[in-house]
């Protein structure tokens, strides 16, 4: 069957495509089960994202619908039949596995984002020290534990980490974790289906509530009821609650006020961008997770490229690798200056609110969250109307977008920042120089 499989893709792909992604896997049938070994994890995703569904339609219709899944795996099929070699000690944890894999999903839990996984630096040290206590001292350490931070830095990851390590070192543990979209869109359906008791039941029942990205109930005043009261149930049963947003918790506009208080009752953690070695640190490991060699150079290379958003470090490594098992060239700087060079291109190109934010609050050596809080000293205060003015002068933002990335202030605000900003530069010759240096090092 594989072999009839592998016939038909190479008519249907390119040569290149065809000896990067299919050529290395192998195949073996069990029952109606095809199983598929790929060498590594980065050539595992690969062929699962990309070819999988058209994997499947060619099993089935070859196969008349005999086989009907497939499973992907690490590995060759010697390794796989020595682990498979009667072992009752290991037939038992092979039992535990899949039943941790049940809970696990149920929770909405994705096995990846682990403590292992997580990188530390000085920019999450004490957002991953937190989730770290809340993971072995639930509903007694912090209750809250609200993680704060911009996109891609994080916090979804500490959040599944909290839940993994709760499935795995208590077998008995309810944990459920959710995008706050997903708790409104579940609770309209329940509301739709008469199965709003349900809902509640099953929300308050959980010893561990993980809600990301809380700043999605704003506006959704019944969602917010709703999850006030599970708060109140889960709180005062000591069962722990875990949330993040993209901002401080009395921030968040658009959350009723009984609700912002009590996200700030237990500990409220910020994760910054990551430092220059962080993000290095991070390259190595992503890199050794998919089972590649990355150079030190290279790694630094992206690294100082890329410096506000680890999703976007990660997507700037995958397509390098990419690049290169295509190309069946090594990893080197000639090409990651080659694969990446749209890419960077791109980013140098536009100049993000948060690259302002973060290029000016280093410049000023405060941190990002100090910019974004409602804090008015002159010291912080002066270096936020800078970063809105740069945001102004050099993004197409609207003045209520930039208001908005500011911590969600008003768009007047932003306006008065700029003309604030002008009027200065006239009269203060040093923050004129600020000014100049701010701009030189955002479009040089
Ligand atoms: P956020 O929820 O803050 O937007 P995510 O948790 O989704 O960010 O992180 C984006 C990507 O970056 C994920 O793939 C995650 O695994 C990765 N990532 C973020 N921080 C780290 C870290 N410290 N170590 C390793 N990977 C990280
Ligand atoms: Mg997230």
């Amino acid at each position: 069957v594989w072999e009839q499989c592998v016939k038909q893709l190479k008519g249907e792909l390119t040569s290149a495509e065809f000896n990067t992604w299919i050529l290395p896997l192998q195949a073996q049938i069990e029952g109606d089960r095809l199983r598929l070994f790929a060498p590594n994890n980065f050539v595992l995703d690969w062929t699962r994202q990309h070819y999988e569904p058209r994997l499947m339609e060619l099993c089935r219709s070859l196969t008349d619908g005999q086989v009907a899944r497939l499973s992907f795996e690490v590995g060759g099929i010697d390794a796989a039949e020595r682990r498979g070699g009667e072992d009752v000690s290991l037939s038992l944890l092979e039992d535990a596995d899949a039943d941790l894999a049940e809970r696990r999903a149920s929770a909405n839990l994705n096995a990846d984002f682990t403590f292992d996984s997580f990188v530390e630096g000085k920019s999450n040290q004490l957002a991953r020290a937190a989730s770290m206590q809340i993971g072995q001292n639930p509903g007694t350490a912090y209750n809250p534990l609200f993680i704060y931070g911009g996109v891609g830095l994080g916090k979804t990851h500490l959040m599944h980490a909290v839940g993994n390590i709760l499935l795995a070192t208590n077998p008995t543990a309810r944990v459920i974790y959710l995008h706050s979209e997903r708790f409104v869109a579940e609770m309209i359906k329940a509301l739709q289906h008469n199965r709003i008791d349900d809902f509640k039941r099953t929300y308050r029942s959980v010893n561990a509530l993980l809600i990301d990205d809380v700043q999605f109930f704003a506006g959704k005043e019944r969602s917010q009821e709703e999850f006030f009261h599970t708060f109140n149930a889960l709180f005062e049963s000591r069962q722990q609650i875990v949330l993040s947003s993209d901002r401080f918790p009395k921030e968040v506009v658009g959350l009723e006020e009984r609700l912002r208080s009590r996200f700030g009752w237990g500990l409220t953690v910020a994760i910054e961008p990551p430092d220059l070695e962080t993000s290095v640190a991070i390259l190595h490991s992503k890199a050794s997770l998919w089972g590649v060699d990355l150079p030190e150079d290279v790694a630094f290379f992206i690294g100082r490229r890329i410096r506000s958003n680890i999703r976007e470090l990660e997507g700037a490594l995958r397509r390098l690798i990419a690049n290169s098992q295509f190309t069946g060239k090594p990893i080197t700087m000639d090409l990651a200056r080659h694969a990446l060079k749209d890419m960077l291109a791109a980013q140098d190109k536009q100049v993000s609110i948060e690259n302002i934010q973060k290029t000016a609050a280093e410049y000023y050596k405060l941190r990002v969250s100090d910019m974004l809080s409602a804090k008015r000293s002159r010291s912080i205060a002066r270096p936020r109307q800078m970063a809105m003015a740069l945001a102004k002068e050099l993004t197409k933002h609207s003045l209520p977008e930039i208001g908005r990335a500011f911590g969600g202030r008003d768009h007047t605000t932003v306006l008065h920042a700029t003309r604030t900003i002008k009027t200065l530069r006239e009269s203060d010759a040093s923050l004129e120089e600020d000014y100049k240096n701010l701009l030189r090092i955002l479009t040089s």
